[in-house]
């Protein structure tokens, strides 16, 4: 695994019409913490109840009501900041940040500004090719969620819906040490497959559980980095890498004729493949930033953070360098399969499941090319596998046997797959035993010699025709041939 430290010398540039530039990305992303209940006050955070359900009295921001810190949320963000190797502050400050919105009912979101309870942390991203690079994390505050506004359900009529209002969400920052589409796109990847295995987000971003505010500019490659925009919301990963590719294009545009970029924050519209303005960029003065009178500082017992470092799960990381190191898989494999902690448990489930020892390479292999592209083409994930790791092992094990050759795996997979049962009674049902009775094999090697002269004289004349035999005797033994057995009896009777 090769790992580098950005900055490093630009690889990826696109060319414009003067010539090569450099994109230069950083994100914010937001990401729900799982928790049952909102960052002050103990609504619940369910998904899709009716609109105002899980609103409290101090959600609707009623006069006198006071917040009261969830625990469980400062524990979720602990938690976010150890996974992501990141300083933890024991004290760290609530801030107000003023704006008027109408599904902002306090005026202001309570955030943190100056001093987050998470500081500099990073992430190792692994490419599809198989390379890795770090990207640094600035900092991981805690703040408040806001409620929604619909304005499609009356043709005169605005509505605010509460139920968001007050859900704690983690605003994760980046350092811009993005260089790509591709590479924003497998940053965000990597943190939610992070934020997965460490249970504080679901990384649902359909529900808007995780979202990301991109940051995009544009620079000769070696130049200091130019001015950037801002691209807010961005909900899907897709979304993410056409953004960037939209947004670089539109400010190489500019830069072209001789314009200058303005720091504004736009939306990226999907259907058009474009981003639009939105409002100017507004600085963090404008916000009014001050310290909440209302909270303390949040001050963490330092024993608190060990216990909850403690309780970490492994993560995607440690697993992958475990599965190369235990099971002797590729660093790419091991990737696809730590990419979920759920096809990571599969595999080991089936690779050393019930006490059984398999192997490794095998249990991969089978996992990710049978497996993975089966439910692929159903549409399923491993969850709802219709087939258990105990079935899968079991037909490992009569391929290791010599019982089944892997070509018949193949088609009692396919069996396993749609009708289920026990892959052993399956084979003894149907008559799938590999054939390693010699006389049997004999059998039919004499009477493909028999029938075909012509092939005999060239396949002694030409050793690599033994290609042919091989195929026409499987198919005789409706693949069920012993392949060594069968290629040792066709060379003694060849004689070749
Ligand atoms: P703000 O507080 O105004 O949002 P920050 O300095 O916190 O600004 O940066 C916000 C995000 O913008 C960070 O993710 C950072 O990496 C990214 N960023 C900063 N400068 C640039 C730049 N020139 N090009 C691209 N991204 C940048
Ligand atoms: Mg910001």
């Amino acid at each position: 695994m090769t790992v580098h430290v950005r900055p490093t010398e630009p690889k990826k540039l696109i060319s414009g019409a003067t010539g090569d530039w450099e994109v230069v990305i950083g994100m914010e992303v937001h990401a729900q913490v799982a928790s049952n209940a909102k960052l002050f006050s103990g609504a619940s955070t369910a998904f899709g109840g009716p609109p105002n359900d899980h609103v409290s009295l101090v959600d609707a921001a009623m006069p006198g009501m006071l917040p009261v810190i969830n625990q469980e949320c400062v524990a979720q963000a602990v938690r976010t900041g150890l996974g992501l190797k990141a300083q933890i502050n024991l004290i760290s400050v609530f801030d107000r940040k003023n704006y008027f919105y109408p599904d902002l009912p306090q005026g202001y979101q309570i955030s943190q500004y100056k001093q987050p309870v998470v500081g500099e942390g990073e992430v190792i991203v692994d490419l599809p090719d198989g390379e890795s690079f770090t990207v640094g994390i600035e900092r991981l505050h805690l703040e408040q969620d806001a409620g929604k506004s619909i304005h499609d359900l009356s043709p005169t009529q605005s509505f605010v819906d509460l139920n968001r209002s007050g859900v704690a969400l983690m605003e994760i920052v980046s350092h811009p040490d993005l260089r790509s589409a591709e590479e924003a796109k497998a940053y965000v990847t990597k943190l939610r497959t992070i934020l997965r295995y460490l249970g504080t987000c679901d990384g649902d971003m359909e529900k808007g559980n995780l979202r990301a505010d991109v940051n995009v500019s544009v620079r000769r490659p070696g130049a200091p980095f130019g001015t950037r925009c801002e691209i807010k919301n961005v909900n899907s990963i897709r979304f993410i890498g056409q953004a960037v590719e939209a947004e670089a294009r539109r400010q190489i545009e500019i830069l072209e004729d001789g314009g200058t970029i303005s720091q504004e924050t736009r939306l990226f519209d999907p259907t058009k493949g474009e981003t639009r303005s939105m409002r100017s960029k507004e600085e963090a003065h404008d916000y009014r930033y001050f310290p909440d009178p209302d909270l303390l500082p949040l001050v963490l017992k330092p024993e608190w953070v060990e216990d909850l470092k403690g309780h970490l799960p492994e993560l995607p990381d440690e697993k992958k360098a475990r599965f190369i190191a235990d099971y002797g898989l590729s660093p790419y494999d091991a990737g696809v399969l730590v990419a979920e902690r759920e096809t990571a448990a599969y595999f080991e489930e089936v690779a050393e499941g019930g006490g059984v020892k398999r192997d490794g390479k095998a249990a991969a292999n089978f996992v990710i090319n049978e497996l993975f592209g089966r439910l692929n083409k159903e549409g399923r994930d491993i969850t709802s596998s219709p087939v258990t790791p105990h079935q899968i092992g079991a037909i490992l094990d009569l391929i290791a046997e010599g019982t089944i050759s892997s070509k018949i795996a193949k088609d009692l997979f396919e069996i396993v797959f749609t009708e289920g049962g026990d892959p052993r009674v399956v084979v003894e049902a149907r008559g799938m035993k590999q054939v390693t009775d010699l006389g049997a094999i004999e059998k039919v090697v004499d009477e493909i010699i028999a029938k075909n002269p012509d092939k005999v004289a060239q396949v002694q004349a030409k050793p690599t025709m033994l290609g042919w035999f091989v195929g026409q005797a499987m198919k005789a033994s409706g693949g069920k041939a012993n392949p060594q057995a069968l290629n040792d009896i066709l060379k003694a009777k060849l004689g070749i």
